[in-house]
């Protein structure tokens, strides 16, 4: 789906894509152009359906609507929370004498050429001075730090703030919280400044101009880049089997706004 009629049509993207797109061009076009969808494992499911409604069970109390029935369904549900409220009570009593706006599930997008990039904060809080992301992540173990600040979701959600508001970037900080890691409940902090808000922006123009130039040579039936072989990202990738095969396979003509978030 394209979401302009006018002469120009703009695409999409969120953090997932462009996660994608630098580890392999390849991948993305796997991914979101073909849709070459390879069946995820049960408990990768099962852990994905669990976060899913850990999200929901988070918007909900945010709404002040009840949260009872996530509670009882599943006693890891009742495990994070009860975290929360002993480790981090302050994400369930908002100060409201100073902040100004506070919303979960809060969108923002912001165009670069033919594109829309698009956010979705789990919550965004504002004071008058600053502004805060907190990110839910319900992986196993939480990654080194250092890691997670190269994760597109990372760069990205500061920068767009930063793009979207009048907040200073040296006053827009994101949070993740890892509330199954190990035993205990996990915070990661990033601060962001006008020094990385210039370089993000950098390579946010070349990934976008380089996705222009593959997309224009796949539609004369090109595909896009491969990693080199025996590259570090095809040891992990679910297209490790079928990269070759699909070399100069016929294409057709991808929906490229119609693809889903993965998750970093
Ligand atoms: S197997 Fe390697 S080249 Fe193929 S899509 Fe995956 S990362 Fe890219």
């Amino acid at each position: 789906m394209r979401i302009s009629s006018t002469s120009t049509d703009l695409f999409r993207l969120s953090q997932g894509h462009l996660n994608v797109l630098v580890t392999c061009p390849r991948k993305f076009q796997n991914s979101y152009l073909e849709q070459l969808n390879i069946p995820i494992n049960p408990e990768q499911d099962k852990d994905r359906n669990l976060g899913s409604q850990f999200h929901l069970l988070m918007q909900q109390q945010e709404m002040n609507l009840p949260i009872d029935g996530f509670l009882k369904a599943d006693e890891k549900l009742e495990k994070w929370v009860k975290d929360i409220n002993i480790l981090a009570p302050e994400i369930f009593k908002p100060d409201l004498d100073k902040q100004i706006f506070r919303e979960s599930e809060h969108n923002r997008t912001v165009q670069i050429g033919d594109y829309l990039i698009t956010v979705v904060y789990d919550l965004l809080i504002a004071e008058k001075e600053t502004a805060q992301i907190l990110d839910w992540k319900t992986y196993h173990h939480a990654p080194k730090k250092e890691d997670l600040g190269k994760n597109w979701q990372t760069k990205l959600y500061m920068y767009v703030l930063a793009k979207t508001s009048d907040y200073l970037p040296e006053n827009i900080s994101m949070t993740y919280w890892f509330v199954q890691s190990q035993k205990n409940l996990k915070k990661i902090e990033f601060n962001y400044d006008s020094k990385q808000h210039q370089k993000i922006e950098q390579e946010l123009k070349v990934i976008l101009n380089n996705l222009t130039q593959w997309w224009e040579k796949y539609q004369q039936n090109q595909p896009f880049p491969q990693e080199p072989a025996y590259s570090q990202a095809c040891h992990y990738c679910q297209y490790s089997v079928l990269c070759d095969k699909l070399e100069n396979s016929a294409k057709t003509l991808p929906k490229l706004a119609n693809i889903e978030e993965i998750e970093i």
